[in-house]
């Protein structure tokens, strides 16, 4: 997260740099501002699929029936309902 944040800073920075460049020369299209504008694009992707697996993993959060306690995976369910309740995994 920290790593996207930074990256997030540097798109921002060249985004800052084409704006400058668009205001004093509003005819001219620069190399460097297409370049962040891609970056930019990157990693708003990055941090969509990022979010998005967030929201899917704490969507398909599972319950424990016995207990009510939450896994983040099948597997992990299922070695806490071996584990606690004696119940073998599927
Ligand atoms: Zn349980």
């Amino acid at each position: 997260m920290g790593l996207t944040l930074l990256a997030l800073g540097i798109a921002g920075y060249l985004v800052t740099s084409q704006t400058d460049l668009i205001g004093g020369r509003t005819h001219n299209i620069y190399p460097l501002g297409s370049i962040g504008l891609v970056v930019l694009g990157a990693l708003i992707a990055v941090g969509g699929v990022m979010m998005s697996q967030a929201g899917a993993k704490s969507a398909s959060q599972l319950k424990c029936d016995k207990c009510g306690m939450t896994f983040g995976s099948k597997a992990a369910l299922d070695q806490h309902s071996k584990d606690k309740h004696g119940m073998k995994a599927a």
